[in-house]
């Protein structure tokens, strides 16, 4: 069945406009996966996801599912599967508990990206961030990180660097609806935000 996207009425311009998480993401940058301290809102599609491939994460996150979680499930709409539940974080290290233990990188991820599990079990929050939602509003998250590849320098000699709507714009297509009718479109938006930034 086809997942259901999120919908979005409003896009604040500096996603169009604020520097993205440009070259290698996070990966290429000095960020110890930071924004994993605040531990994320896990969208209940993928919360099924993630109980039915338990026993591949369990020895990753070295702890049990039951243990990773702040709160139980919350119906909410602005969620995929109209409900989540947020996550906790470690004690030995700050993290969020479906972080991989002792090395860079989420446990959710890992699985999707080396051994083919769904994409769709990484939480919406996770696969967009430094772009965030509310009630329809998509905005980019603040306070960003310092060591946050989009708050990094651009390369000496370069002019311009990608966006975060430029950089994460597979995953917003993906997971997010700007189906209104009447209005504009990513593309339309996109184009707007950087001629105002010119103007
Ligand atoms: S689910 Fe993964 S990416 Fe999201 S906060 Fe937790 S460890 Fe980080
Ligand atoms: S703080 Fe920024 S660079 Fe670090 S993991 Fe999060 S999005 Fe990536």
């Amino acid at each position: 069945m086809k997942r259901k996207k999120i919908r979005i009425r409003n896009v604040d311009p500096e996603v169009f406009t604020h520097k993205g998480l440009f070259d290698e993401g996070c990966y290429g940058s000095e960020c110890e996966d930071d924004c994993c301290v605040y531990g994320c809102d896990v969208d209940y599609e993928s919360l099924k996801l993630i109980y039915k491939h338990r026993d591949l994460i369990e020895p990753l996150i070295k702890t049990r599912i039951e243990e990773c979680f702040l709160t139980e499930l919350t119906r909410d709409n602005d969620y995929v599967g109209g409900a989540y539940r947020e996550t906790a974080t470690r004690d030995s290290d700050g993290l969020c508990k479906l972080h991989l233990v002792g090395k860079k990188g989420c446990s959710l991820f890992y699985l999707w990206a080396a051994r083919g599990l769904p994409k769709t079990m990484v939480p919406t929050i996770c696969r967009v961030y430094p772009i965030t939602w509310h009630r329809g509003r998509l905005f980019v998250d603040r306070p960003l990180k310092r060591a946050c590849k989009a708050r990094e320098r651009k390369p000496k000699g370069v002019k311009e660097v990608p966006s975060i709507f430029d950089t994460q714009s597979k995953e917003v297509l993906a997971l997010f609806d700007l189906r209104h009718p009447g209005e504009k479109t990513f593309a339309e938006l996109r184009l707007q935000a950087l001629k105002r930034r010119k103007a």
